[in-house]
């Protein structure tokens, strides 16, 4: 089987190209200069090199649009247990509507409970998505319980193709681990060069803002972002750099959300030491003020570390274009609005935490680059081609070349939508965009040589996903 994409503009992270690109099977086996491919010899050599016969069973046509490389969303949570509940996109729902958004690869986090073993923690996490996504998938481990055997358990996990841990200075008594693991971890860690992902906001003075304003009858969803300042997600930020840089190891700071720790992260960084960041499209778009709509409707916006005011926003754009951060991540974790957020009636401590995003990443981010925020490389660059590099990926993922899987999305840049819970496939009762108007969409999302989404049709299956095992990141110095 193989599919020969026409007329369309290839854009990669170092430029775009007027180019055609030849699928054969689940690989891209050529990718021809315009006006190649119409050349009945040249595109029959090409063919032939990849055991295809001379012409292409099915052609589509992307004139007037993007041909980029699949979207890989690096940091989601499928059916995660959280606060006495489960964020409510199973594998399969999300990864369909993962891919009605152009997103071809997730890499979700498997749990591990404290006083449990990693090794279990995985098999369970495989349980949940194996046979079930519609995309490729991996894992990140969460190590919550830092003991001697969970340390030996991370080697393990590498062998098992788990490159990369995550661990929270928030959530005490949850998922909370103290300097010491942290250390202990990373001290782990820098021995196989695995990648330490951190959840960087002070928990332990958190808590105590959090109890103050619960006791003080302040209860509303908007004193979830006063009591988690962006000076407390700075200084854990830093105290992680400060940790990973005892210890040797590469860090990875998940969801930033502050300028405090943005400048940590590029202070880091023009040090030489191995330090990364990834934002959210959340944080990007939504600000306290979200958190802040009357009648709870601000519990639809609650997630850790919170909204801020629109000046991080734009310290966030910047770091975006000056690569302080390198990678966009949706941290999807849905909760209903219904019977799940509205757990925190009357406190806003038991809400929930997180909010819907796997769907729009892409669009979003484009919607950047209409602005004139980042650039279209540096779009694809953020939401595809770094995240594969960072998580070991990558040249399977995240490029259009010949060898790669043929993960590749076809954009429409001037087409117009709006996002909505009534249109989108996410399996969650609203949308944190909810009205807003996009300019840009997906035409074709194809997942290792098969059509899954064309022009509003859904046409992939659960169980096409197959699991990834990574490498190590690919950006040390
Ligand atoms: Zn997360």
């Amino acid at each position: 089987m193989s599919t020969l994409i026409t007329g369309g503009t290839v854009v990669t992270a170092t430029g775009t190209l007027a180019a055609d690109v030849l699928i054969v099977g689940e690989k891209i086996a050529a990718v021809f200069a315009r006006g190649e491919s119409t050349d009945a010899a040249t595109f029959a050599a090409a063919a032939a090199a990849a055991d295809a016969e001379p012409e292409a069973d099915v052609i589509i046509d992307a004139t007037d649009r993007y041909v980029i490389p699949g979207g890989i969303d690096a940091h989601t949570h499928m059916e995660m247990p959280f606060g006495g509940t489960f964020s409510v996109d199973t594998f399969e729902t999300g990864t369909k509507a993962a891919a009605w958004g152009g997103t071809t690869t997730i890499i979700d986090f498997a749990v591990q409970p404290k006083g449990t073993s990693l090794l279990a923690a995985l098999d369970k996490w495989h349980q949940k998505a194996d046979g079930n996504c519609a995309i490729d998938y991996g894992f990140h481990m969460i190590v919550s319980d830092v003991n001697d055997g969970t340390l030996k358990e991370m080697d393990a996990c590498i062998a098992a193709g788990i490159s990369s841990f995550k661990m929270f200075m928030a959530y005490p008594g949850v998922f909370y681990s103290t300097d010491g693991e942290i250390l202990r971890a990373m001290q782990q860690a820098s021995q196989t060069g695995a990648t330490i992902m951190m959840h960087a906001e002070n928990g332990i003075a958190i808590d105590q803002l959090v109890a103050q304003a619960v006791a003080a009858g302040r209860t509303d969803p908007v004193q979830h972002g006063l009591t988690r300042p962006p000076e407390l997600e700075g200084e854990a930020t830093s105290r992680a750099i400060t940790l990973a840089k005892v210890a040797g190891c590469p860090l990875y700071i998940v969801h930033l959300s502050a300028a405090h720790a943005l400048t940590a992260v590029a202070a880091a960084r023009d040090a030489g030491q191995n330090v990364f960041a990834e934002t959210c499209p959340q944080y990007l778009y939504l600000s306290l003020d979200d958190l802040a709509r009357p009648n709870f409707e601000g519990a639809k916006f609650v997630a850790s570390p919170p909204l801020r005011t629109p000046d991080h926003a734009a310290a966030l754009w910047r770091g975006l274009r000056t690569n302080d951060l390198a990678v966009v991540s949706t941290d999807h974790c849905p909760f209903c609005f219904k019977e799940q957020k509205e757990l925190g009636r009357g406190d806003f401590s038991k809400i929930p935490n997180g909010i819907p995003g796997v769907e729009h990443r892409m669009d979003l981010l484009h919607q950047g680059v209409v602005a004139g925020e980042i650039t279209l490389e540096r779009w694809v660059e953020t939401c595809s081609t770094t995240p594969a590099r960072m998580f070991g990926l990558y040249p399977r993922k995240g490029v259009i070349a010949p060898g790669a899987d043929a993960d590749i999305v076809i954009y429409d840049p001037v087409a117009t939508q709006t996002i909505s819970v009534a249109s989108h496939h996410m399996n969650v009762d609203y949308s944190a965009y909810e009205g807003m108007q996009i300019t840009g969409k997906v035409a074709t999302t194809i997942s290792r040589g098969q059509v899954v989404m064309t022009d509003g049709e859904f046409r992939g299956s659960a169980g096409h996903g197959v699991f990834l095992p990574r490498d190590l990141n690919q950006y040390l110095v």
